[in-house]
């Protein structure tokens, strides 16, 4: 087991990439971005917006997927206001949406934005959820199939050729081992860590059928086969980080959470990601156990890579923060999908990776924190 010898990020995130010098791929990412010509890749990116204006048989030149925070707001008004392009906004709703979330997405609206709301038959979600609970102890990873497959099923059906996401995680995250890589190319949206178990395996599940599962895949031979195109917006601009998106967004309108918000109820120090959804705080628990870190880790290797934090700072925040959430999240989700707390715990346990080891009074230790 490793950490990165520049950001703090261990080697236990599903897909990561380390090269020879102990360097993790995001941080190579955060390097590469000095040597990249940004006006070249904007030249690139503006040839594609006139080739979706062109080639487009609807009304829309582009499709952009939309959740309703920073990101969704930065891509939204970059693709209308700095490329032209005319966007239809698909906004898959995430169970157990909050208020923010809600008040978020109203917001891009009222930006000037035409927008498809989707939600997937909640019934049939809540089975998908205790499955993937109790299979992959991910209670969002059916999100995340709607979320990104309903960008392109609109797409396909409204005949737009562009699709516009937000970043590769092959590059943000550094996780280049998954089938998504390093290019601009999100096409291979399917081959996310998330996704790349395949949608078929809900199939199997009792009381679901293929027809409950339209708008948790999407038909990746067909689009590629009419020569559709789906970007990775942040391949292309060079001022696109978290913390830039929200800051740009917020001056647009996005709210985040309140000044006074309670860090370990959420597991990390910062106001402004997953506003949409409580399930976010449950799965990042769930993470922390299974692969020794949560959302605070994240976070701080983003501060630490864009120089707003020290390494020392950062493990003093991991150490405060990483792993926690409130039982308030916890419970909400064991009635959402009708278990015990005691059931939850129990099954949590099951999935705990081998990042943890006993201590002789019986408590877990975490080796990561162990190598700071
Ligand atoms: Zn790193």
């Amino acid at each position: 087991m490793k950490i990165c010898k520049k950001c703090i990020q261990p080697d236990t995130r599903p897909g990561i990439f380390f090269n020879q010098d102990g360097i993790c791929g995001a941080c190579i990412w955060e390097n590469t971005k000095k040597n990249i010509d940004w006006d070249l890749r904007e030249k690139e990116l503006k040839k594609i917006s006139e080739w979706a204006q062109k080639s487009t048989e609807s009304n829309y030149d582009c499709v952009i997927g939309v959740s309703g925070g920073k990101d969704s707001t930065k891509q939204a008004l970059t693709a209308r206001d700095n490329l032209g392009l005319r966007c239809l906004l698909v906004n898959s709703e995430p169970e157990g949406i909050t208020e923010i979330g809600s008040s978020n997405i109203e917001n891009l609206k009222k930006l000037g934005f035409d927008v498809i709301s989707l939600r997937p038959n909640p019934k049939v979600t809540k089975l998908l959820v205790k499955r993937d609970f109790f299979k992959h102890l991910n209670p969002v990873k059916i999100t995340e199939f709607s979320l990104y497959s309903s960008t392109y099923i609109i797409a396909d059906k409204f005949g737009i050729p562009l699709i516009i996401q937000g970043e590769n995680p092959g590059l943000t995250l550094g996780t280049s081992l998954t089938g998504v890589g390093t290019d601009e190319n999100a096409m291979k949206a399917n081959e996310l860590q998330t996704l790349s178990s395949g949608w078929e395996e809900y199939l199997e599940v009792q009381g679901i059928e293929e027809n409950d599962l339209y708008f948790f895949h999407y038909d990746r031979k067909n689009l590629e086969s009419r020569n559709y195109k789906a970007i990775w917006l942040n391949y292309f601009l060079k001022e696109w980080s978290n913390h830039n998106n929200a800051i740009f967004s917020k001056q647009h309108g996005l709210k985040w959470r309140s000044d006074d918000f309670d860090p370990n109820s959420i597991g990390t120090y910062l106001p402004y990601f997953q506003l949409d959804g409580d399930f976010t705080q449950v799965n990042q628990l769930l993470k922390f156990i299974k692969f020794g870190f949560g959302q605070c880790m994240d976070h701080v290797c983003y501060d630490i890579r864009e120089g707003r934090l020290t390494r020392e700072k950062a493990i003093e925040l991991v150490k405060l923060h990483d792993g926690k959430c409130s039982d308030e999240y916890i419970e909400k989700f064991c009635n959402f999908i009708e278990i015990s707390k005691d059931e939850f715990w129990k099954t949590a346990e099951k999935f705990r990776g081998d990042v943890w080891e006993k201590t002789g009074d019986g408590n877990w230790r975490n080796r990561i924190w162990s190598m700071f």
